[in-house]
């Protein structure tokens, strides 16, 4: 008997966010088998997406044991789990997240760039989305189909790379009661006929009908788990053999970064192309993410520096670092090397017709003071596109305005846990004026929480400033810059 596709032990998450702890999941045990189809249930808030996400590979548990396919997920570093997602795993979620000026057929090819982009990708995109219903509309871009249609052919990206398991998160919660019946017949069909495990998040009991098996969730918790058709006979096709053998590793981590090299060069010449879009394709591919993210690190230690960064998540973001650079046999950390100025931001801006908006950043550790506290916090300077970029509002006060980058003013905006740490419970930090690295700046806004970032960092702990105040008054060195699709 194969081992189970999921097998889960006391797994939890917990988010920090400052002071405040959010214990998403708190001792979850949960095996799924080979071809089940199970739903997972609950309120809002009680823990379904944290579950899938771990699931899926896209976070990290903070306690627990992980086995897909018998292997321990927990363990994996951030290139094997790129292979595991892109390969295993296909993902469908509630928002569709397809390429907005992207073909139906290439949004569908895109998983494929992983294996190397092979010649047939067009026409194996082309028959997913014929199998789906969808012949005669390849050509048509997101904006042109319905949603429904949309579903489907997130449905047909997800199954390019024929993967073992299909999680879908609240994936009929944007579509009427027609369009859901048809995207859940799709899910069942697959389940029985092609032997996909499928994990579906949903709060509706009619689409957790067409599943046969059904989980609750509260409060981080499974508190029911119910098969009500147990013991009814249903056909099932072996499922395909793992290609997750252990020992397989070293040779797999090799093929992932003779992938990474070739995404990279190829980056670096569709940049020079201007060509923004295929290079996001490709490395958004890699990390085998729906929604995209790419990393590109220009200069030495590019794979490195790609391989380090990779897991902090954004959407449809383009992070562009300078490489570190190594000075007297010491090497310095991202950012270290000016070898990326502002020149470089205006010109993609300028010459990149896919980028919708480009920001760019410097950042600098620095001690921030208010009377007689202080505390140590990450000081970055940024435009005001950058706030736009990150969707991140103040939840008092204002943003940083175009006036403020020509004047460099002496303005800054801090986050939730600078808040706590500078000022008292029922103090208004708003007008008030801090020391930053030893700079008078009148905070202007308080930032809304962010919480922690999925590489572990905490979002909040930031004050900032204009570039232009960064740049001229407080820290002083060139910038990475980053773009957005
Ligand atoms: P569900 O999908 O069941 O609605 P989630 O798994 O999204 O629930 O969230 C579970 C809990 O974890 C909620 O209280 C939510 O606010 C919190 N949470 C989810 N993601 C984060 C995050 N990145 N940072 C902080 N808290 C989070
Ligand atoms: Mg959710």
């Amino acid at each position: 008997m194969a081992e189970p596709e999921i097998e889960v032990r006391d797994l939890a998450k917990t988010y920090r966010m400052g002071d405040v702890e959010v214990r998403a999941l708190r001792g979850v045990d949960l095996v799924v088998e080979r071809g089940e189809f199970l739903a997972v249930m609950g309120a809002s808030g009680s823990g379904k997406s944290t579950l899938m996400n771990v699931l899926g590979a896209l976070d990290r548990p903070t306690r627990g044991t992980y086995l897909l396919e018998g292997v321990d997920i927990t363990q994996q570093d951030e290139t094997a789990l790129a292979r595991i997602r892109s390969q295993r795993i296909g993902f469908v979620f509630q928002s569709f997240n397809l390429l907005k000026r992207t073909s139906a057929r290439e949004n569908v090819a895109l998983p494929l760039f992983y294996a190397g982009e092979p010649e047939d990708g067009p026409a194996r995109a082309d028959a997913a989305l014929r199998a789906l219903g969808l012949a005669g509309r390849e050509g048509n871009h997101p904006s042109q189909l319905s949603g429904g249609e949309q579903q489907r052919v997130a449905i047909a990206r997800a199954l390019i790379n024929e993967p073992a398991i299909l999680l879908a998160d609240e994936p009929t919660g944007n579509l009427d009661s027609k369009n859901k019946r048809e995207i859940m017949a799709i899910l069942q069909s697959l389940n029985r006929d092609k032997g996909i495990t499928i994990v579906l998040v949903t709060h509706e009991s009619d689409i957790a009908a067409y599943a046969d098996r059904t989980i609750t969730m509260k409060d981080g918790q499974i508190v029911d788990d119910t098969r009500p058709f147990a013991g009814a006979s249903v056909h099932r096709i072996a499922p395909a053999p793992s290609a997750l053998a252990p020992n397989a590793r070293p040779r797999d981590v090799q093929h992932a970064l003779a992938f990474l090299r070739m995404a990279l060069s190829v980056s670096a010449r569709a940049i020079a192309r201007n060509k923004l879009r295929s290079a996001l394709t490709m490395l958004g591919i890699f990390i085998g993410v729906a929604a995209l993210i790419a990393m590109v690190a220009v200069g030495q230690g590019a794979d490195l520096a790609v391989r380090a960064q990779i897991e902090s998540l954004g959407t449809n973001l383009l992070i562009v670092v300078p490489g570190a650079v190594q000075t007297g046999g010491v090497r310095g950390g991202f950012g270290s090397a000016s070898t990326l100025t502002v020149a470089d931001a205006s010109a993609i801006a300028k010459e990149a017709p896919d980028v919708a908006n480009v920001a760019y950043l410097i950042q600098q550790f620095g001690q921030v003071q208010y009377s007689n506290k202080n505390w140590n916090t990450t000081v970055t300077g940024i435009t005001p596109s950058y706030l736009e970029i990150r969707t991140w509002r103040p939840d008092a006060g204002r943003v940083l305005v175009a006036d403020d980058m020509a004047r460099a003013s002496r303005v800054c905006l801090i986050g939730q846990t600078v808040l706590r740490n500078l000022f008292g419970r029922s103090e208004d930090p708003i007008g008030a004026t801090i020391l930053v690295k030893g700079i008078p700046l009148q905070v202007v806004g308080l930032l809304s929480a962010r919480g922690q970032s999925g590489f572990g960092r905490d979002q909040d702990d930031v004050v900032l400033i204009p570039f232009s105040t960064a740049e001229r008054k407080v820290l002083g060195v060139a910038a990475p810059t980053m773009t957005q699709t």
